[in-house]
């Protein structure tokens, strides 16, 4: 990626700011090709890589400085590392309140974990709702999903949010033979 790059202005950035005695290392690439814009750019983080919001230069300097690769070398390998199970509020703050909760936070992560209930689901399906109507928050909703494995297996089915699962698993193995499956696709690596 380091050899696309066509202006001064691209490449790695640190923060000015310290937070928990580290700095925030961003890669930064002009839009242009891509976006009329030429003033906007991409921002690329270490953990949750391409962000989904383009930024004008001007701002982006107003909290990163350009420094060489090696500069930015050690806070962007040392962050990549820890979003493997670190959420970024340890990472930037030292502590997570909704991990305190939940024994849980994936903000930041790059790589999460995603249950999804997939077959004749139909059947379960008063069950299923009514479990996620009892948990907190927006995720109480149904949420369709379509997805493939790295073994080319299409499957369908409705996204579990992860403090419904201990539950679920309980109410849908009463009586029950049960057949579960892990798939560790749902990886957010960006380099
Ligand atoms: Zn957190």
């Amino acid at each position: 990626m380091w050899q696309e790059l066509r202006t001064v202005d691209e490449g790695f950035f640190l923060s000015h700011q310290m937070r928990n005695g580290k700095r925030m290392a961003i890669f930064v690439k002009a839009t242009k090709g891509i976006n009329k814009n030429k003033n906007l750019y991409q921002v690329f983080r270490p953990n949750t890589g391409l962000q989904v919001k383009l930024e004008p230069l001007q701002d982006i300097k107003k909290k990163y400085q350009k420094v060489l690769p090696k500069a930015a070398e050690k806070d962007w390998t040392v962050q990549y590392n820890c979003s493997a199970n670190q959420c970024s509020h340890a990472y930037w703050r030292g502590n997570c309140k909704r991990y305190m909760v939940y024994q849980s936070c994936e903000v930041g992560l790059r790589r999460r974990t995603y249950y999804v209930l997939s077959g004749s689901v139909l059947s379960v399906w008063s069950k299923v709702e009514e479990i996620l109507a009892a948990g907190p928050g927006p995720q109480s909703k149904m949420q369709i999903l379509r997805l493939k494995t790295d073994d080319g297996a299409k499957i369908v089915g409705c996204l579990i949010p992860r403090h419904c699962v201990p539950t679920l698993v309980s109410k849908l193995s009463e009586g029950a033979t049960t057949y579960s499956n892990k798939f560790t696709n749902a990886d957010s690596q960006h380099h």
